[in-house]
């Protein structure tokens, strides 16, 4: 039975993608050679990973800028720790908006001054906090543009003369923005873009260089972007899988496109939740819900074995909200095609009838 999957991360793929890498892995090119069992080095895989460092560039419109694509390992999280290593000095700000932005935070203050600008966590993260003051002398401004787990999306941006830097793991590539705005974007791929095993950094070089510590060399931007993104052996399948997801989202149209897609997802299922008196939404206020995360709940505690029964039988997958949060949790990411939350609704609506 067709799947819909709702998964958070590791999450839903195109299917062409998931058809040609699995090719590619028994035999890459009609070389009658496995993708990942030859050298990173091969010209073949070099052409990946330029390839897949350029589409990156490409549909955030950041050609030519002064940026430069990275595809490190060690996911989101390692990024937390690299964005203090290589660019904090004295003081950092940072927007607390959830449980990664808390991570990057925690791991800021292992080198230096903090200063949290706002928080949401007295209220569970169920909004973005505005009008906060970001100290002008601050070495960079840190912000997660998404919150994965409680459903908040940040949809504007603060102008500020400091570097801003974001995590964007799990709405990247979803939509329009000015990326130029930013000096430093990275994502994790497993949330909209590949498999685990590769986190996308996009950097604007003249950032670099202006901290005093030394540098080790996994950390250190500066040596990933002289060696091109192969400083040492790149994760081979994650990086090829962004790639053709990549290049899928451009045969599509790319960004513009796939958000007008995110669009009508996002407004079929938050239609849903506030006409449908069985649910509730999680997130304070309207503004600040995320297309590529919906969180809600089930009012009525003695409904949750009929719709869950339900969800099961039309082949609803990954729909369990995050345990901080509970309820559900819609992750409507690229691939996942408007049908799916369709069969979502006619299943809330059913069990509506039903009660
Ligand atoms: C999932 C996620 C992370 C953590 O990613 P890892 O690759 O597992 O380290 C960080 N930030 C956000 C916004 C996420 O959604």
């Amino acid at each position: 039975m067709k799947k819909h999957n709702f998964s958070a991360g590791p999450c839903i793929l195109p299917q062409s993608v998931l058809q040609k890498s699995a090719e590619a892995v028994l035999n890459f090119n009609n070389s009658n050679l496995s993708l990942i069992e030859i050298s990173h080095r091969s010209k073949d895989f070099v052409e990946v990973m330029d390839n897949a460092r350029a589409l990156a560039l490409e549909h955030l419109g950041l050609q030519n800028k002064g940026y430069q694509a990275l595809f490190l390992q060690g996911g989101a999280s390692l990024q937390f720790l690299m964005v203090a290593f290589n660019l904090l000095e004295k003081k950092a700000a940072y927007l607390n908006t959830g449980t990664w932005a808390n991570n990057a935070i925690k791991e800021a203050k292992f080198l230096g001054e903090v200063v949290e600008v706002a928080s949401s966590q007295s209220d569970n993260f169920n909004f973005i906090p505005k009008n906060y003051n970001i100290p002008t002398d601050a070495d960079y401004f840190h912000c997660t543009s998404n919150n994965t787990i409680f459903g908040t999306q940040m949809q504007s941006f603060p102008t500020t003369n400091i570097p801003l830097i974001c995590d964007m793991s799990s709405d990247i590539f979803s939509r329009q923005l000015d990326f130029s705005k930013f000096s430093l974007i990275y994502a994790g791929a497993q949330k909209n873009m590949g498999p685990a095993g590769t986190t996308l950094v996009v950097i604007k070089e003249d950032i670099l260089g202006k901290v005093s510590r030394a540098i080790p060399s996994m950390l250190d931007y500066k040596v990933h972007i002289d060696k091109e993104s192969m400083f040492n052996t790149p994760a081979v399948f994650p990086v090829y899988v962004s790639m053709l997801t990549l290049q899928w989202l451009k045969d599509l149209g790319g960004i513009s496109a796939i958000e007008k897609q995110n669009n009508q997802k996002a407004e079929l299922l938050y239609n849903e939740i506030d006409r449908n008196p069985l649910f509730e939404g999680f997130v304070a206020q309207k503004e600040d819900r995320s297309k590529m995360n919906a969180t809600f709940n089930l009012k009525n505690d003695q409904l949750k074995e009929t719709f869950e029964a339900q969800l099961k039988n039309v082949g609803i997958s990954g729909l369990n909200g995050h345990r901080s949060v509970g309820g559900y949790r819609a992750s409507m990411y690229n691939a996942l095609p408007l049908e799916s939350v369709q069969v979502l609704v006619d299943i809330m609506q059913a069990v509506e009838k039903g009660a």
